[in-house]
């Protein structure tokens, strides 16, 4: 079992998602935290981005992200390394990127960072907790490279055509809330060596509370655990489609 102490997670997101999972992480004790974001506080955006306020406004995520759970971490007599990067994570470098940790938190809030995000951590062997929300709904999944079910197991590839974005189409803030908590959770879970938390759908809907868990299968014809999908060239990645 990993001291949490010393383990490494890498947060792609200080969104709404990564607020909400950074905090869990932090308040846990995990010992290292980056932050990887490269967008800014949108006021828009306050009330599922829980680390951020009004006067925050226009400023970059990564740093006040890194320097608020920091904080956090220390309140709770924690001390937790957190390292600010301000950047987008790029299909050049994504592999080696997700190789320095040994887990990666992704809240992206567009497809192509989820696929790149996906593929990267599992040809780097790092394990991989995904959420996504948008409206009243989300989902959350956690892979182990090699073992259990991936992202393109259950959405197979980035979406064509105009989608349906937290940007275009808004997201309710507790939804964001609830799905972030459950990656907090599934990454602890991981990080402890709780390899059954993996490969499991988790789906929630706000209006109705439903909360469902679904076991998912690696598929045969997912071309990432078959092992076809070799690097992250940029071409398997559709331009991101949410910019807030
Ligand atoms: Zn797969």
């Amino acid at each position: 079992m990993a001291d949490l102490a010393d383990s490494r997670v890498l947060l792609v997101g200080a969104g709404g998602l990564g607020s909400a999972a950074g905090q869990v992480l932090a308040r846990a004790g995990v010992g290292h935290l980056t932050v990887a974001d490269d967008d800014v506080v949108d006021l828009s955006n306050l009330q599922r981005q829980t680390l951020y306020r009004e006067a925050d406004a226009g400023q970059p995520k990564a740093p006040l992200a890194a320097r608020r759970l920091q904080a956090l971490a220390a309140e709770v007599g924690h001390e937790v390394e957190v390292v600010a990067r301000e950047m987008r994570v790029l299909p050049d470098g994504a592999r080696e990127l997700a190789g320095r940790f040994d887990l990666v938190v992704e809240g992206g809030d567009n497809f192509a960072t989820k696929f790149l995000v996906a593929d990267a951590c599992a040809l780097a062997g790092v394990p991989v907790v995904q959420a996504g929300a948008v409206r009243w709904v989300g989902w959350a999944l956690a892979s182990i490279p090699g073992e259990s079910a991936c992202l393109r197991c259950v959405f197979e590839d980035v979406p064509s055509g105009p989608q349906d974005t937290c940007a275009a189409a808004g997201v309710i803030g507790p939804v964001v809330g609830v799905l972030g908590a459950i990656q907090g959770a599934l990454a602890l879970s991981l990080l402890v060596g709780r390899s059954a938390a993996a490969g499991v759908l988790h789906s929630y809907r706000g209006l109705s509370g439903q909360l469902r868990r679904s076991a998912v299968p690696r598929q045969q014809p997912c071309p990432l655990c078959r092992g076809d999908i070799e690097d992250t060239d940029v071409s398997r990645y559709l331009p991101p489609d949410c910019a807030a």
